[in-house]
């Protein structure tokens, strides 16, 4: 559906759920991606799924929360290909489940520093690198819970909501110089994230809170996601696009 030929993307978070996607319809569609997630054996295996597919990709294990590292992957891109020109900042976590008055200090700052920090570590080292390039586009992973709260997960939604406000403050910064910068806000997907942390139960629950009657799927968020990465976007810049089978619309 998209031409990402002669282009390198770098996905975080890449190794599972909504990243691992990215990554396969990425370089499905020509993009060389670097897949970065925290398990270098991990990112081995997307990396095999897209060369077994006859695709082009290369894995960069690496921490989003370590800003050492995000320069390194960046160093990585270039240094493989030449030139960085897309990043899909994904990488994230849920956090514990608490309410705000008992939000344990060390778990709040995991989450901002993973979900926010992370974001701003990435963008810090991949802006220039566009730069460098001419020009280039970057999707950062936020959430529904950018734009509406959720009882018990205060460091999470707090997370979500400043990547928002810090994707419109790059895109004004970056527009002029041919960067875009774009968020997208997923309701409830079936990943790890999610089947891994809930029973059954919980999960037909959550799908009674979308009127589409279902949670979503990875691919519907990676569909969104690579249009607003390709050139069929290229007037879309600084905002915030949901994918969420209607869970904000009430
Ligand atoms: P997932 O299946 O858990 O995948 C996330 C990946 O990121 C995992 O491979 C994880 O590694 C990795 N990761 C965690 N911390 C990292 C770090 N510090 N540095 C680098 N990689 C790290 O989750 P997902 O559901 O695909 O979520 C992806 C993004 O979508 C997140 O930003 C999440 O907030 C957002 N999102 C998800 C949903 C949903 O319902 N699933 C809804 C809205 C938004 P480990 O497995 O080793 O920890």
């Amino acid at each position: 559906m998209f031409d990402f030929s002669g282009k390198t993307a770098i996905v975080t978070g890449a190794a599972s759920g909504i990243g691992e996607a990215i990554a396969l319809e990425l370089a499905a569609s020509g993009a060389h991606v670097i897949v970065s997630d925290l398990d270098a054996d991990h990112c081995d295996q997307v990396v095999a799924t897209i060369l077994d597919r006859g695709g082009k990709a290369t894995a960069f294990a690496a921490d989003v929360a370590d800003p050492a590292a995000m320069e390194a992957l960046v160093a990585c891109a270039e240094s493989e290909t030449g030139a960085l020109h897309l990043a899909v900042n994904n990488a994230g976590i849920g956090g514990v489940q608490a309410p705000t008055g008992e939000y344990p200090l060390d778990a709040w700052h995991k989450v901002i520093n993973v979900n926010l920090n992370g974001v701003f570590y990435g963008m810090r080292y991949q802006i220039p690198a566009m730069e460098r390039a001419g020009g280039g586009a970057i999707v950062n992973m936020a959430s529904i819970l950018g734009s509406v709260g959720f009882a018990n997960s205060s460091a999470y939604v707090a997370s979500k909501h400043a990547l928002l406000g810090l994707t419109k403050t790059a895109a004004m910064e970056y527009a002029a110089k041919g960067i875009r910068v774009n968020s997208v806000g997923p309701a409830f997907i079936a990943t790890p994230l999610l089947t891994n942390n809930l029973s059954q139960d919980m999960l037909d629950g959550l799908a009674g809170l979308h009127p589409i009657g279902r949670i979503g799927t990875p691919e519907e968020v990676s569909a969104l996601t690579c249009f607003l990465l390709s050139e069929r976007a290229s007037f879309i810049t600084g905002s915030y696009h949901l994918v969420d089978g209607g869970y904000t619309a009430p």
